[in-house]
């Protein structure tokens, strides 16, 4: 009989498990509280990218989310907005750079520094080059909610099942074994329950008495109308970066880390801060001057506490399995692949073995 799975939480994390557990013929039934790629999934800037990536063992993982997003792109079809034109980098400058750059190349990665004439050259539209940027030729972003729609349709086209408004509330598991998954809808029986809640994550472990500490960090991700093709490659300059979608609106943000001084502004001016983020885009790239704003959207990036992903079985609990991380665009594709296989009895992934939740136990 098959495997059944119940994965909670329809981000693009959720999805990704959904779609490769169908693929490997278990029976999944993914619950959703609120709406599909409705948290933080709609709400990121969408950049598939390794350029930040702390540690070796991290590049390795975040290097295998490019590859996964490059087999999962053709599977997904253009609906899921993919698109590979690579970055410009250039949110600092000067020994910054240069050390940014140094750490890159040490990493083998698929970049070069680039002088101002290069950068117009790929950029036409700015209203000034930087002196340097670094370019990475093999990143990319998506349409993450449409992503994560095209795989929630293929596991259902797989046979499983998606029920949105049904929140987890807690895990049936006698004898510290999973037997069933207990919802605001009833019970769901599972042979494993995968935790794919993003921000929530901290929450919802504790009620199952599994402490995950969180340094949730929230974020600002403008959308504009369309407009005529602008941008090729993913821009990131100083104070905002931007890329085009593929049906031409822009998706703008303002800094990475969640920190700086724009997230106190995020609790308490967000509307003055998407106009002034906004200004430092049409300085950037005049032709954006009057485009119309069409969403400004506050989100809250998933961060287990030292800052890497919690992926793998959630010590107490036989079958429950947590998948939580920021960058969980670029990573989703990868961690629902390599997770799926684990979920599914096959052995463990040396790829995921810094990331295990027990690290925090
Ligand atoms: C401003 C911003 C910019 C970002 N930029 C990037 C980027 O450029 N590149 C990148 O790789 N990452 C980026 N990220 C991070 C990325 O968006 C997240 O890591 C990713 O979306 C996490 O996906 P997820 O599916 O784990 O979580 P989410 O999308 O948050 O989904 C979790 C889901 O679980 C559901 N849920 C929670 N609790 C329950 C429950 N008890 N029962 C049922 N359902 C439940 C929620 O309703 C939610 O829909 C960014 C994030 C933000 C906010």
């Amino acid at each position: 009989m098959a495997q059944k799975v119940v994965v909670v939480g329809a981000g693009i994390v959720g999805a990704s498990f959904a779609w490769h557990l169908a693929q490997a013929g278990a029976a999944v039934t993914v619950i959703e509280a609120a709406g599909i790629a409705s948290a933080a999934t709609e709400k990121s800037f969408g950049w598939i990218n390794a350029s930040f990536s702390e540690t070796p063992a991290y590049f390795a993982l975040r290097m295998a989310g490019i590859e996964a997003w490059r087999e999962m792109g053709d599977a997904l079809g253009p609906e899921a907005g993919l698109r590979w034109g690579g970055s410009l980098w250039w949110e600092e400058a000067g020994d910054a750079l240069e050390t940014q750059a140094a750490a890159l190349r040490d990493l083998n990665y698929d970049m070069e520094v680039v002088g101002k004439n290069r950068v117009m050259a790929m950029v036409p539209g700015l209203a000034q080059a930087p002196d340097a940027a670094i370019h990475v030729r093999c990143e990319g972003a998506v349409d993450m909610a449409a992503a994560t729609r095209r795989m929630l349709d293929g596991a259902v086209g797989m046979g499983a099942k998606v029920l949105v408004g049904v929140a987890l509330q807690g895990v049936e598991a006698p004898g510290g074994r999973a037997r069933a998954a207990l919802t605001s809808h009833g019970r769901i029986e599972a042979d494993a329950v995968v935790l794919a809640t993003g921000a929530a994550s901290g929450a919802v472990l504790a009620a199952l008495d599994f402490g995950l500490p969180m340094d949730n960090k929230r974020g600002m991700i403008l959308h504009t109308a369309p407009t005529a093709p602008l941008l090729e490659p993913i821009v990131l300059a100083p104070g905002v970066h931007v890329r085009q979608a593929t049906d031409g609106h822009l998706v703008v943000g303002e800094i990475f880390s969640g920190d700086g001084p724009g997230a106190a502004r995020l609790a308490t001016d967000p509307a003055g801060l998407a106009a002034e983020v906004m200004a430092r885009l049409a300085a950037l790239l005049p032709a954006t001057r009057g485009l119309a704003l069409e969403r400004v959207m506050l989100g809250t990036r998933p961060v287990p506490g030292d800052g890497f992903p919690a992926v793998g079985p959630v010590p107490g609990i036989d079958g429950l399995y947590l998948a939580t991380m920021h960058s969980g665009i670029t990573l989703a594709p990868v961690i629902g692949q390599l997770g799926a296989a684990e979920v599914m009895g096959g052995p463990d992934a040396a790829l995921l073995a810094p990331y295990r939740p027990a690290r925090f136990a």
